[in-house]
């Protein structure tokens, strides 16, 4: 499980940091708002744990952001305690709970449990793009009617694409989330296995649903 901390004060990052490595959670903080943005696009969290006031981009800017890309990540807002207005507002943008400082680490913890199960089920219901869907569970797929079978490999990568659809991938960002880790010089293994895929998914459909964006990566999406 891996969580983001974004937060300014350094005693609390660290503080907050400790306590969940103790708990075998893996951590990485940011110092300001548009490092941490830019942590939780490209990289994959189960938890960004996000203080509301921050230098260069604040919690309300960041979030706005990270949901107008379609980012799910949960997100726990970290507020002062007389800020009811704040805790509105991040509730509307799309934070998914609020702790209000100073908090006990039992709370915090609590919370970031509580956060990870509610998004681990959601992610067990089946996703459905276009007349694409798939099972999380049983990784099956379908297009239409009818069942397609992938490998371990396909699947993910399609999984990948089902998860972020309309959003360009990188193949940087496809190496990191589907094989976690990133390739050098062998990138066109992601050429080969995206071209695996569209012949399964794409071949005998009449709309093609996975795209090149060239000299940059792929989209899932449904017009050309
Ligand atoms: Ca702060």
């Amino acid at each position: 499980m891996r969580i983001l901390v974004v937060e300014d004060e350094k005693k609390v990052a660290s503080f907050i940091k400790r306590g969940l490595e103790e708990e075998n959670y893996e951590v990485e903080t940011a110092g300001d708002g548009e490092e941490g943005l830019t942590m939780a696009i490209e990289r994959k969290y189960d938890l960004v744990i996000l203080d509301w006031m921050l230098p260069k981009r604040d919690g309300m800017s960041f979030l706005k952001e990270l949901r107008e890309r379609k980012t799910l990540t949960p997100v726990l807002m970290l507020t002062a305690k007389d800020s009811v207005e704040d805790i509105v507002t991040g509730l509307e943008t799309g934070s998914d709970d609020y702790l209000t400082k100073p908090f006990a680490f039992a709370e915090l913890l609590a919370r970031v449990k509580a956060l990870i199960r509610r998004s681990e089920m959601d992610r067990g219901a089946e996703l459905v793009f276009a007349d694409l869907r798939i099972d999380p569970v049983t990784h099956k797929v379908w297009r239409g009617e009818k069942e397609i079978d992938l490998t371990a490999k396909e699947y993910g990568l399609l999984e990948y694409f089902m998860r972020n659809p309309n959003q360009v991938l990188t193949r940087t960002m496809i190496a990191d989330h589907v094989w976690d880790y990133t390739f050098d010089s062998f990138t066109n293994i992601i050429d080969v296995y995206v071209n695996y895929l569209r012949k399964k998914i794409d071949r005998d459909a009449p709309t093609k649903l996975i795209h090149t964006v060239r000299g940059v990566g792929y989209i899932l999406k449904e017009e050309g």
